[in-house]
């Protein structure tokens, strides 16, 4: 199994697909886009499968996560979903997305064995959406998360970034919104994981704020800690339930002495956590046909490693090179 140090065990697995896509949203990269992971290093379908398999049947994996960038531009993806849900023993499958072809795509990937979707929207309103994600597809967002709920790809939870001065006033809306469409909803605090490091603690929407504005509207009662485990979002009921709110404050409230998670990079690197600053090359031990034990030994010996958190409180905190959108959800 993938144990750290501090005793904990990976047991979900984040796999980028791309680095790719198709939004521009403001808190994550510039107008122009990036440069994008040439072609030669990104991972083949093969080599992708081929590590989810070694993870999850001699790892110990239980649970995998397909990101990017945007997993939608990944052409391979459906063919990757239905190899992996053939795995023995079946890990629970999900993907998150900005929802961007998600109506054309939505029942492929439930036949194909994905089994619930995270999307992310961070306003009901097209304008802002505009000049939040520099794009006019609001309403192929809206028609994705519907699709998702028609296919069953549930729960579908939606995960959203505030702003302060753009969408900070939608909290309540968003929440009444989820609840009567049957949505979990999850704020999400801006990380200093953006391409252009312009994060500034000071300047973000916390969870503390986000609570706050929800409770100008809803009762909100917190969810039993035993039932949190090792998820990412603190929760708490609406207005006596059945409906949940999450919030995953990584910046305010850390959640790291729980964390069960290892990533996978579209061109093949381990990362221990979001906010690593090291990386682990499994890519070039794939290309050099290392067998499957070598493999395994190497991704053992990079979680071994995982420090106890991200630094974020630490005065000589390092926002990692790669941004989010390579490194993904
Ligand atoms: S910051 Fe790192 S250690 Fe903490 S929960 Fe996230 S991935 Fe895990």
């Amino acid at each position: 199994m993938l144990i750290d140090t501090y005793g904990r065990v990976a047991t979900d697995l984040r796999v980028s697909l791309t680095d790719r896509c198709n939004l521009r949203c403001t808190y994550c990269m510039p107008e122009e886009g990036l440069q994008w992971l040439a072609k030669p290093d990104l991972l083949s379908d093969d080599e992708i499968v081929r590590l989810v398999r070694i993870a999850v049947t001699d790892l110990g994996i239980e649970e995998v996560r397909f990101t990017g960038g945007e997993p939608l531009l990944r052409p391979g993806l459906t063919g990757i979903v239905e190899r992996v849900a053939a795995l023995t023993p079946r890990p629970r499958l999900s993907l998150t997305t900005n929802g961007i072809g998600l109506a054309r795509t939505a029942d492929a990937l439930r036949a194909a064995g994905l089994d619930r979707v995270n999307v992310s929207l961070d306003t009901l309103r097209p304008d802002v959406f505009q000049t939040l994600t520099r794009r006019k597809r609001h309403a192929d967002v809206l028609r994705g998360l519907a699709a998702a709920r028609a296919a069953g790809l549930t729960p579908v939870k939606v995960n959203t970034v505030l702003m302060p001065g753009l969408n900070d006033d939608e909290a309540p809306d968003l929440l009444a919104w989820a609840v009567e469409n049957d949505y979990e909803l999850r704020f999400i605090e801006q990380m200093p994981l953006d391409a252009q490091h312009g994060w500034q603690r000071d300047g973000m929407v916390t969870a503390g704020d986000i609570l706050a504005s929800l409770r100008t509207r809803f009762t909100l009662t917190p969810e039993d800690s035993a039932e949190r485990g090792s998820a990412p979002a603190e929760r708490w009921i609406v207005d006596g339930g059945p409906h949940r709110v999450g919030v995953i404050a990584s910046v305010t409230r850390p959640f790291c002495r729980a964390c069960d998670r290892t990533r996978l990079t579209a061109d093949g690197q381990i990362r221990t956590c979001l906010f690593a600053t090291e990386e682990t090359d499994l890519r070039a031990a794939l290309r050099s046909d290392a067998p499957d034990a070598e493999i395994a030994r190497r991704w053992k010996l990079a979680m071994w490693g995982k420090k106890a958190g991200s630094g974020l409180d630490d005065p000589a905190f390092l926002q990692p090179e790669r941004p989010m959108s390579a490194i993904g959800g």
